[in-house]
């Protein structure tokens, strides 16, 4: 556990920051934790760093001040390390944890090995956003900073609905919404709703879509040149896994998008049994035990090959197959 007074004691600057394509939760994390620090320590001059924001997160409060420029050399006095579970995917932020004189870990992937001067990791909860919620003073939590917080939560467990959702989950999520926001606008606009381009780019997805391993298995594929005819980009795909894994009888989704020629970025997912985790991190990437991602180089075939003799594995060992 964390002492946020502590912590903060003594403090001029502090920076936070999440990790590279940021989603709901790195975002809801950092935006709780400062909105929550300007309130109640208005004398911290306080800095949040990100990657651009997908624009559904627009019409949140707090997000325009946001800075997606790293160009500054500052050397704080503490440095936060939001939802992202090594220093790599801090991307361009990393400069700032190196110098600053403090540093400290929020984070609940299972992959993260402890990077900072203090850390708190705790791979079983839901969210960053959730334990966050636990180092603050309940009392103190302003109605944006619980909007913020909420919607990291809402988004790490798909709306409440993945194993990792707990009753604290929820004693949390009824205490954020005691604050009084308008949470089914901010779910809507935040996670259910897509342009038509990410529509489409899902329908093409589930389209080419194929069943493995008896069915065990739903993977599918997007090429960059695809991604080009539709019209987008890297964060259109959020949400593409989780609907194929919304497939009866299957355990795991594998989908992949191509970031460069023979390049991949991975999004793995399992129901009950596979710890996708593992092969995540077996092939440099990480996350957990039933959402990991990676990166990984070669052709669409080699990849899913790849992936799927680790699968069979643990289906072997778990005698399954
Ligand atoms: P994604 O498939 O990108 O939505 O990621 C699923 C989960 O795994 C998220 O919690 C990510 O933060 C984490 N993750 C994805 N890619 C990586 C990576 N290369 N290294 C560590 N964690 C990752
Ligand atoms: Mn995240
Ligand atoms: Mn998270």
């Amino acid at each position: 556990m964390i002492n946020l007074a502590q912590e903060l004691q003594g403090v001029k600057t502090a920076a936070m920051a999440g990790h590279i394509r940021p989603d709901g939760d790195a975002i809801g994390s950092c935006l709780g934790l400062y909105l929550y620090m300007k309130e109640n320590f208005p004398d911290i001059q306080a800095k949040i760093y990100l990657e651009e924001i997908p624009v559904a997160f627009a019409s949140i409060f707090g997000v325009d001040e946001i800075c997606t420029d790293y160009s500054e050399d500052v050397e704080y006095d503490v440095f936060f390390c939001l939802d992202c579970a090594d220093e790599k995917r801090l991307g361009p932020a990393a400069k700032y944890r190196q110098t600053a004189k403090r540093t400290v870990c929020v984070d609940h992937h299972v992959s993260n090995g402890g990077y900072a001067d203090a850390n708190y990791i705790v791979p079983d909860a839901s969210s960053t956003s959730e334990l966050i919620f636990t180092i603050l003073d309940e009392t103190k939590i302003p109605v944006h900073a619980a909007e913020a917080l909420y919607m990291g939560i809402a988004h790490d467990t798909g709306v409440f609905r993945y194993s990792c959702t707990s009753p604290q989950t929820m004693e949390i999520a009824a205490k954020l919404i005691s604050r009084g926001f308008d949470f089914p606008s901010i779910l809507s606009a935040t996670f259910y709703d897509k342009t038509y381009y990410q529509k489409q780019i899902l329908g093409r997805a589930l389209l080419e879509s194929m069943l493995l391993m008896d069915g065990k298995i739903i993977f599918s594929a997007i090429k960059a040149k695809e991604m080009k005819f539709y019209n987008v980009t890297f964060s259109d795909m959020e949400g593409i896994v989780e609907n194929l894994l919304q497939t009866s009888g299957t355990e795991a989704a594998i989908f992949m998008y191509e970031t460069a020629p023979n390049e991949f970025k991975v999004s793995l997912r399992s129901k009950n049994l596979l710890d996708v985790s593992a092969i995540a991190s077996y092939f440099g990437g990480g996350g957990h035990v039933r959402a990991a991602g990676c990166t990984m180089q070669g052709s669409i075939h080699d990849v899913v090959n790849n992936i799927t003799l680790h699968m069979e594995e643990q289906f072997k060992a778990l005698g399954e197959i």
